[in-house]
């Protein structure tokens, strides 16, 4: 294999990986079933949030208000754009501390709009978790 026969088949890797990653930052209802989430956004353009009908049916009023908050938060801080322009640029790259400094974003927009307590009690309905059950915690510190 010459030199530009390498350089096209790395291209070639390099493109198909972060194809993947962008599919797996662009969240769909299947996949949502699949990973088991019970709230996540879909789209980029016009961002739409989801609460599934388990997790709608097994909140209260005000817990389902700060789940919806939550994913809010998540546009707010612009966390699927960012996630994109990782998958595109750095496909490699992973970072499970990215993902946990988001979640924790997102929950600190709940805490904000005066929430924190609705949000852990959802967490704790929906989930046992260990990092979900760790949210409630520092949301009940308030
Ligand atoms: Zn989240």
């Amino acid at each position: 294999m010459g030199f530009s026969e390498a350089i096209i088949t790395l291209a070639a890797v390099w493109i198909a990986w972060a194809v993947f990653n962008i599919s797996l930052v662009l969240m769909t209802e299947r996949r949502a079933k699949l990973a088991g989430v019970g709230a996540y956004v879909v789209g980029i353009w016009r961002p739409r949030i989801v609460v599934m009908p388990e997790v709608r049916d097994a909140l209260s009023a005000r817990e389902n208000i700060a789940v919806w908050m939550h994913e809010y938060g998540h546009l707010h801080h612009r966390h699927i754009q960012k996630n994109l322009v990782i998958a595109i640029l750095l496909p490699f790259y992973r970072s499970r501390a990215r993902v946990t400094r988001q979640e924790l974003e997102a929950d600190g927009y709940v805490r904000e709009a005066g929430l924190g307590p609705e949000l852990a009690s959802a967490l704790r309905k929906l989930s046992s978790h260990p990092f979900d059950l760790l949210r409630a915690q520092l949301l009940d510190r308030g």
